[in-house]
């Protein structure tokens, strides 16, 4: 684990910004541009479960850059941790890095909050002078709410290989100084970039799970093969998986597991009950006066009946 602490803490359009230092300079993480990491706090004495957020820095500093959508319990309460605040950190954890011996164009394909991997992966390498082309098609339901629209922008203004394509599936409510396109990213969309060019595109898909899903599918019928789309889902599963130890998930798919064999198990015993009676030897004892309770074989509905032609005595296993 490591020792950070709050740097700087800014919320812009919904979005935190935090920067968060390390606490000591001999355990600083090591992450490759991609990964992510996952973060707790304490707050009024109570330590927070862990949540996981994607890297948006460059590597070798002793800070690291998180781009945190505020939407729950959790976000909320970081918005409100005082500069200073201690953070523990469990990671790097993720494969969604570029290989830069087999990737030979990346082609980055971001759904609303899930460009802040690609952040990173852009950032770093453009800032090191590498010159793999690098495309984004960045989606986003605003022109306004797509995070660090205008130093991507920017950076195609910097620098030749990189190409930016917003897609803005609502309103363009902020003129971007870029052409963009109107409407979701469709399979067409996808289509013209893996014909105009290249076999050895590499797509890096991250966002919700079914913005993964979808673009996965896309490429895949496309004939795309498998270990050329890399994806990243910011999904809760994908969450509980990645963090070590039992998660109140998994112990929730246990009960489920148990409660289901215990159904069997009386089902059986139920069976038991039916078949125990009908295929005991008859104990020849006279039979009451009044009627008696005997299990329906017949109906196999397990419902008691009440009636003298079926009765069966009492079973007695001596001999
Ligand atoms: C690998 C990975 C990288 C991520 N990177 C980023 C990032 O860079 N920026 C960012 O903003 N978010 C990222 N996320 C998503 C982020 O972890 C969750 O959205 C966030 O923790 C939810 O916090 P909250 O305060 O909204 O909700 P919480 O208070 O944590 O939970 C409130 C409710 O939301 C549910 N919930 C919690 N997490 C998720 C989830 N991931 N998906 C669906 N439901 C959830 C809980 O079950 C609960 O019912 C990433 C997720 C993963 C798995």
């Amino acid at each position: 684990m490591y020792k950070y602490y709050i740097e700087t803490s800014k919320t812009e359009s919904g979005i935190l910004h935090l920067i968060l230092k390390a606490k000591h300079q001999d355990n600083m993480i090591s992450f490759a541009p991609g990964q992510y990491v996952c973060i707790s706090f304490v707050k009024n004495g109570r330590k927070s479960p862990y949540r996981c957020f994607s890297i948006t820095s460059i590597p070798g500093q002793n800070t690291i850059e998180l781009g945190i959508r505020i939407g729950g319990v959790f976000t909320d309460s970081l918005t409100q941790l005082p500069r200073g605040t201690e953070i523990d950190i469990l990671g790097p954890y993720g494969d969604y890095v570029v290989d830069k011996k087999l990737d030979e164009y990346i082609v980055l394909i971001a759904g609303g909050i899930g460009i802040t991997p690609n952040m990173s992966i852009i950032r770093s390498l453009l800032s090191s002078g590498n010159k793999l082309p690098i495309l984004l098609l960045y989606s986003a339901k605003y022109s306004s709410s797509m995070t660090y629209i205008d130093e991507l922008i920017a950076l195609t203004k910097k620098y030749s290989n990189f190409t930016l394509i917003p897609f803005i599936t609502s309103e363009e409510d902020k003129k971007l100084d870029i052409k963009v396109v109107n409407g979701m990213i469709e399979k067409s969309h996808i289509e013209r970039i893996v014909n105009k060019d290249y076999l050895t595109n590499t797509y890096f898909i991250c966002g919700p799970k079914l913005f993964t899903t979808n673009m996965t599918t896309y490429l895949e019928s496309l004939g795309i093969s498998e270990e050329r789309i890399i994806t990243e889902s910011f999904s809760e599963s994908s969450q509980i998986r990645n963090i070590s130890g039992r998660s109140i998930s998994k112990l929730t798919y246990m009960a489920s597991g148990a409660l289901v064999l215990a159904g069997i198990v009386s089902i059986g015993m139920l069976d038991l009950v039916r078949y125990v009676p009908k295929h005991l030897p008859k104990v020849t004892s006279p039979a009451p006066a009044s009627a008696s309770n005997s299990i329906d074989n017949q109906s196999n509905t397990g419902t008691v009946s009440n009636t003298n032609n079926n009765y069966q005595a009492p079973v007695s296993r001596s001999s």
